[in-house]
């Protein structure tokens, strides 16, 4: 299977490039001390837990200035405020595409859900919501509280927001075993794990035959290492656990990416130093790996409206068009239950609507073809009559001939929408990716300048006062500046539209379906996003 061919510089020779084989390939991975070392994860993860609480810290109570007639003055200067809507938020968006999914190896909530579940109940977590429809549900829930309430405009409710992910962090540790919280309930850890296909680090086995005769499946299962310590004659034996994998991967089996959080506890717990992390071709797993799951399309949809409501706003006429049926309703319905119409319909419906819709074109003539195929074999029957086979028989064969092969070979898999839909979800992931990837670099340029402000005044108020009303400081610059910016994140974009279009090639081929409903798919998808690009920042 060849996917890309570019020139040789030398030879002048075609080269192709085969991310599979590169996949093969490149299984020599790195292991070094540090990523083996239980001192340096523990340290890493109590900064950022610490961080975390200083957030929720800082953030506390914190609504507005007594006599300052704004309603969010403390939105950027508060430093907890900033640090998770802006630094948290978008850097990780950033980042995705070195690191994957690797974040969550370090996440304070996730280190908190870990850490209590290893001395709660351990009761398994219950099987119907083992997805992400729960990650949905919860980042459309979020998008609610931003849209009608401004949650982020307000450190106070970010104070409340944290400390209840932060409760509810505790809570399902106590109560289920391993990272629950990361694996089913996390939109943050949902939305890395779909981004993460296309990044190019991966955790891998060195050598399949060692896992296959490995008995004590440490991985899986965690060890204990017992250390002994020695000061004269005062001799000492202590117990260092190895704990398995929280997300109970089993790493030799590895179905797909997405799943794993790259927390090293594998690589920590083999005995045979067969764990590895190593480099993959990035974007491969957008059409190598089959399917992702189900309820990732749930997932994908609410990011997507995320997106759609993000670039509407700075295309009023998108806006308007998006909202159209929600609009229709406000006249009826008011305008309080209107705008949650609105989020809801832009933030969910319609983005299934637009990951669904190629699909059900698809479908839909695969079900014409099958009827006419009935039809066909009705004709060839006896029960119909000879008159009827006479003059219609031939062409419907005829027909059929044609179309049938493709029919017969769609694997049973893809036989449902459902399932076509979710195969065929990679096809958008970069486009999304690209249209995020914009708005965090636009954010992170515009707001990144606040970070010295407050580190210096962590509350914000001084800092505020000192800029919007004693004018002691000017407001923070850009980083970039409009010029450079516009030309990366045009880029970024055609980049995503461009990509996409690859993964909807490859995949359509593979899944022996028609291109053209997924290209128009990513050019309505394109297009919302490059037009609110344009009016933004062109
Ligand atoms: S899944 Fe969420 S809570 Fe868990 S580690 Fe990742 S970001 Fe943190
Ligand atoms: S497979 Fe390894 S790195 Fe991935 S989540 Fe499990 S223990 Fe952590």
């Amino acid at each position: 299977m060849t996917f890309f061919a570019f020139r040789g510089v030398k030879s002048h020779r075609w080269i192709f490039y085969d991310p599979i084989k590169v996949k093969r390939k490149m299984m020599s991975g790195i292991s070094p001390r540090f990523l083996k070392s239980i001192a340096f994860w523990t340290v890493l993860r109590g900064v950022f837990l610490v961080v975390f609480a200083g957030m929720v810290a800082v953030t506390w109570g914190r609504w507005g200035i007594d006599g300052i007639d704004v309603p969010d003055p403390l939105m950027y200067t508060n430093v907890g405020n900033l640090l998770f809507w802006a630094v948290w938020l978008m850097g990780l968006v950033v980042l995705v595409p070195l690191f994957g999914r690797l974040w969550c190896g370090v996440c304070p909530l996730g280190f908190l859900n870990e850490i209590a579940s290893r001395w709660g109940l351990s009761r398994p977590f219950p099987r119907p919501l083992k997805n992400d429809y729960s990650k949905a549900v919860l980042l459309l829930a979020t998008l609610l509280l931003m849209g009608l309430f401004r949650l982020h405009h307000y450190p106070g409710a970010t104070a409340v927001y944290l400390a209840a992910w932060g409760l509810l962090a505790v809570l399902l540790g106590l109560v289920f075993s391993g990272r629950s919280l990361c694996s089913y309930v996390c939109p943050i850890g949902g939305m890395l794990g779909l981004y993460s296909r296309m990044a190019p680090l991966e955790v891998t086995i060195r050598n399949r035959g060692i896992c296959e005769d490995c008995e004590s499946k440490d991985c899986v299962r965690g060890s204990d290492v017992w250390i002994r310590l020695a000061l004269g004659r005062v001799r000492s034996v202590f117990r260092l656990r190895h704990h398995p994998c929280p997300v109970n991967l089993s790493v030799w089996d590895m179905k797909g990416t997405g799943r794993c959080l790259g927390c090293f506890n594998c690589l920590r717990a083999c005995p045979y130093d067969n764990v590895q992390l190593s480099l993959r071709a990035p974007l491969a797993p957008l059409w190598v790996e089959r399917y992702p799951r189900y309820s990732e399309t749930a997932l994908a949809a609410v990011l997507l409206g995320f997106l759609l409501l993000s670039y509407s706003r700075f295309w009023p006429g998108l806006g308007s068009v998006l909202a159209f049926p929600a609009s229709a309703l406000v006249p009826v319905v008011g305008t309080g239950a209107g705008r949650v119409l609105y989020l809801v319909w832009v933030g969910f419906l319609l983005p299934t609507l637009l990951i669904f819709a190629p699909s059900i074109s698809v479908q839909a003539t695969r079900a014409v073809s099958a009827g006419g195929a009935a039809f066909g074999t009705w004709l060839n029957s006896e029960k119909a009559s000879s008159s009827i086979r006479f003059w219609i028989a031939p062409r419907v064969r005829e027909t059929l001939s044609e179309n049938g092969e493709g029919d017969e070979a769609v694997v049973e898999e893809t036989d449902t929408l459902r399932g076509l839909s979710a195969a065929c979800l990679p096809i958008l992931i970069p486009l999304i990716f690209s249209g995020h990837l914009v708005l965090a670099l636009v954010k992170l340029n515009a707001k990144l300048g606040y970070l010295p402000l407050g580190m210096a005044d962590p509350v914000g108020i001084q800092s505020y006062l000192a800029i919007e009303e004693l004018e002691l400081l000017s407001r923070p610059g850009l980083i970039l500046s409009i010029p450079v910016l516009r030309w990366i994140t045009g880029m970024v974009m055609v980049g995503g539209i461009a990509l996409s279009l690859v993964a909807a090639a490859r995949i359509s081929r593979r899944e022996e379906i028609p291109f053209l409903p997924y290209a128009v798919q990513i050019g309505l998808v394109g297009l919302c996003f490059a037009g609110g690009l344009y009016k933004w920042l062109f």
